[in-house]
Formats: C-alpha cells, structure tokens, sequence
C-alpha cells in the first residue's frame, strides 16, 4: 500500500557532460535533498556524493548495443519508488531531453499522477567549445544540427544528407559506429574535405580528441583509439582555430 504521507515528485536531471562541476546549482541543490537517485551510464558517480547519506542511488545505466537496464525497467522502479520515497531524481547524462528518453519517464509518471520537474543539462555538444571549437561562427557556421547516429532501428538518421547541405555545424550523437557510412554520404556529395573532430568523454580529465577530414573519420577514429561515449563534429568551425592567429 502506498505510504499515505508519501507525495512523490520526480526530477528529470540533466547531469551535463561529464566533468562534475558542469551541472546547474538548481540539479546541486536538487540532489542533497534527494531520496533515491536513478543515475545513468554517462551521469558522473561523483555527483552521488552530493547526497544525503540515507539516499538510496541505483544505477539504471544502458550502455550502447547492450540493453541492461531496459526502459521499462526504469519505469517499473519510478513506480515501485514512488510508493515509499519523496525526492525520486532521474539523473541522466548532458541533457534528459537530447537524445535522452527523458520525456518518456515524465509522461510515464504523469500518467501515474506523480508530479514532475525537468532540469535541463548542459549538453555534451557544449562541452566542444572546450577544445577550442564553437558550435556557431561567424561567417563560418549559421546553426547546429544535432543529429543521432542511431535511431530506433538502428540506422543512420536521413537527416544527415539534408544537414550536409547546409552552412550549419554537424554534430552526431551515438555515431561512432556509422563513421565508413557518415564518410561515404559526405564523400557521395563531394564534400569529403569538410573538417571534422571526434572527442571523446568531452570535459573529463581522459577526454580525447582527434581531428581531420570527414572522409577520414573512420581512420582517423582507430588511429586515435576513439570509442564510445564520443560526438562527432562536422563542419568548417573545426578548423577555426588553425585558421587564426596563436596568441
Ligand atoms: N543526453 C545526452 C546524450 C545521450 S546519447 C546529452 O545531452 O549529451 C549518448 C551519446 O551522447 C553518446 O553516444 C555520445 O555521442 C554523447 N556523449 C555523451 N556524453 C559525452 C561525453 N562526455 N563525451 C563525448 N560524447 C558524449
């Protein structure tokens, strides 16, 4: 029987990039006070540390191509906490609503009648800016097109063909594995010498990055021993920085 005290409230939370320090003091504030914390794969543990010490936190993580914690599991503990727990945050990496899934657990649980919360993340596209390379340029890049690598069944988003041909930036999510088919669509429509990075764990202290031609990337991706979780950026901002003066 649901706890009759009990008013449950989930907190949809983003957990920014990586480094610990990128999260909003509203998420910081949010977690002391939390009661169970549903964490991610890509959610930094050490943002754990800023719970109570009675605060239960599980991991629910789903690492790519290897379906652990399903979303329905997920679902299944929001409900089964929400009968005992006040707090319930779902902390997950960058931002919940980027390629997140985030929104299907705040329908889920509206439809159970628990009151909602979205705090929004820095994104782990921001964090390029770290590597001196800025989403938007002047007289380089007129927008970002943040496009996922993997959809539902798996293949590469069509949007891909319409991105490229634009002036925007390019940045794939959970691509890495497309990288021969995301070289050969820019190769097909001539523009396999646009500049790309690959940087991986953006904003932790073992980030690492490569940069090159997008016609190069899958090279470029195991000469530099780049895995998963990475971004894929394409586009003239890349090459911004070689292109200016060194202070
Ligand atoms: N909601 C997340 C994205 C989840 S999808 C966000 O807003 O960032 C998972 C993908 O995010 C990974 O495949 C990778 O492309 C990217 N990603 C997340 N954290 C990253 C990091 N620290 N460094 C590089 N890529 C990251």
């Amino acid at each position: 029987m649901p706890d009759q005290e009990i008013t449950p409230e989930l907190y949809l939370m983003g957990a920014g990039p990586g480094d610990p320090e990128l999260i909003t003091v509203k998420a910081y504030k949010v977690l002391q006070r939390a009661d169970v914390v549903l964490y991610d794969n890509l959610a930094n543990k050490a943002l754990l540390d800023f719970t109570k010490p009675d605060c239960e936190n599980i991991y629910v993580g789903k690492r790519p191509y290897d379906r652990f914690t399903s979303q329905e599991r997920i679902h299944e503990l929001i409900q089964e906490k929400a009968l005992s727990k006040q707090i319930i945050v779902r902390l997950k990496g960058g931002d919940p609503y980027i390629f997140g899934r985030g929104f299907e657990e705040v329908l889920f649980a509206r439809s159970l009648g628990i009151r909602t919360h979205y705090i929004p993340g820095i994104t782990s596209m921001q964090a390029s800016g770290l590597l001196d390379i800025p989403l938007t340029h002047r007289a380089v890049s007129e927008g970002i097109w943040a496009i996922t690598g993997t959809k539902k069944d798996g293949s590469l988003s069509d949007d891909l063909r319409l991105a490229m041909q634009s002036n925007a930036t390019v940045v794939i999510y959970m691509g890495m594995k497309k990288a021969a088919e995301i070289a050969a669509t820019y190769l097909d429509q001539g523009k396999g010498n646009v500049p790309v990075a690959v940087v991986q764990h953006a904003s932790l202290p073992h980030q690492q990055s490569a940069t090159g031609q997008v016609k190069d990337l899958p090279a470029l991706i195991s000469a530099n021993h780049l895995t998963h979780p990475a971004l894929i950026i394409i586009g003239w901002v890349v090459a911004v920085q070689e292109a200016s003066p060194k202070a």
